[in-house]
């Protein structure tokens, strides 16, 4: 028989639903559980009802792919934003860190991923062919790749370049300036902003 001291089996659990999280590891998960066990009961149900309430609540913009709990989103259906521009991006957290430079004041599409052979994603897992359908059906004059500087994020941009080139749709690509291999939801607003602005022509 053990004599391991093994957590009961409800903090256990938490333990292993918190390590699933992205950046949380063993260690954090422990410490976060035992954060938990001794936080009023008041606030563990608010956290709890806003981790449901995302899932419940929040859908994908059919025509941006954005999260939203409103469809189109509020940046489809802005009257302000310049409707001739899509700014192209991996996830929806890259859509934040682009709106906080407000420098752009286009549409965006989300992917929600890069081609990456290794991990098994092919194009056709990819938001893509509704982006071409969005270019197909008129009115953009510019479709502004913003993957990451990354391998997988150029090689997607390249797709993308491809794709749409017989469309005659201007493709531009973020300037260099953002260091290779770091994802643009951490790139500062300075940065990114010179990133649009030196923005360059495929
Ligand atoms: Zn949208």
């Amino acid at each position: 028989m053990s004599t391991f001291p093994l957590p009961a089996q409800p903090v256990a659990r938490l333990i292993e639903e918190l390590n699933k999280l992205p950046g949380i590891g063993p260690k954090t998960a422990q410490r976060l559980t035992y954060f938990l066990v001794r936080m009023p009961e008041k606030e563990a149900r608010a956290l709890a009802e806003a981790i449901l309430a995302v899932k419940e609540k929040i859908i994908l913009c059919s025509i941006c792919h954005n999260i939203t709990d409103c469809d189109p989103c509020l940046i489809c259906c802005g009257e302000e934003r310049d409707k001739t521009k899509i700014c192209v991006v991996e996830e929806p957290l890259d859509i934040l860190a682009l709106e906080r430079t407000r420098e752009y004041t286009g549409l965006y599409h989300v992917l929600h991923g890069v081609i990456s052979p290794m991990d098994g994603i092919g194009p056709d897992d990819l938001k893509l062919k509704e982006l071409l359908k969005r270019v197909e059906d008129g009115g953009v004059e510019e479709v502004i790749l913003a993957t990451n500087p990354s391998l997988e994020g150029e090689a997607t941009a390249m797709y993308i370049h491809r794709l749409l080139a017989p469309l005659g749709v201007r493709v531009t690509r973020l300037a260099r300036g953002l260091p290779m291999g770091a994802d643009l939801e951490y790139a500062d607003e300075v940065t990114l902003t010179r990133a649009l602005e030196g923005r360059q022509e495929i």
